[in-house]
């Protein structure tokens, strides 16, 4: 990975006002992954690329990342920021809406970061269980939205995203297979491993 170029995209990004994933985030993630001999990571919202690019560091020599993304004039500046990054032999972009492409999908996952629509989490979070390697973690990114999902404030415009945050954090506490911690990173992480993650 070219660890100038990735500065620059992150640069151009903020500039930009990508949401892209927020340093301390990152920072988190890493302490995760850090020691894990990682094969496949899904993610769900690539934006232009930039945390893809990030993650690439965990993958083993011939491990990959398939990263999905909606908007077209996205998805075409993700391409070219992985060129520009150097890491097009390890990340595969779908354009599409992950509703309709996440159905599509067989393959197994080691990690799953969901970071796309709020109102979308439980849609994918019953995906990501389908998708989920045995010994696997899914990371949810925004889950606490600013501070909304945690406040008793309900009437706010963002209600719908709010109330299935809400439904995704109940779903992955209540799910016996899994040992969740949210975290006050960024705009809230939560961290999902199946109970006999290594
Ligand atoms: N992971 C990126 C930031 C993603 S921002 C990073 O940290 O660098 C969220 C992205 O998800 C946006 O670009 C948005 O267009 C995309 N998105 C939202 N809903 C989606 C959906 N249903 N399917 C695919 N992409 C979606
Ligand atoms: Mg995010």
């Amino acid at each position: 990975m070219n660890k100038n170029e990735l500065e620059k995209i992150k640069k151009e990004a903020l500039d930009e006002h990508i949401p892209i994933i927020m340093d301390d985030t990152l920072h988190a993630i890493n302490n995760l992954l850090k020691d894990k001999k990682i094969s496949k990571i899904l993610e769900i919202g690539t934006a232009v690329g930039y945390s893809a690019i990030c993650f690439t560091k965990f993958l083993n020599d011939d491990g990959k990342i398939d990263t999905i993304e909606r908007e077209e004039d996205r998805y075409k500046k993700a391409l070219e920021n992985i060129k520009r990054a150097k890491v097009e032999d390890k990340v595969n972009v779908f354009l599409g809406d992950a509703v309709e492409i996440l159905p599509t999908f067989n393959n197994k996952y080691d990690v799953i970061f969901i970071d796309a629509a709020k109102g979308k989490y439980p849609f994918f979070l019953s995906h990501a269980l389908r998708l989920l390697n045995k010994n696997g973690i899914i990371l949810a990114d925004n889950v606490l939205y600013k501070g909304y999902v945690m406040s008793d404030y309900n009437k706010h415009k963002q209600r719908t995203a709010v109330r299935n945050l809400r439904e995704y954090l109940k779903e992955v506490m209540e799910n016996p297979e899994l040992e969740t911690q949210i975290l006050e990173v960024g705009d809230g992480l939560a961290v999902s491993k199946i109970k006999n993650y290594l």
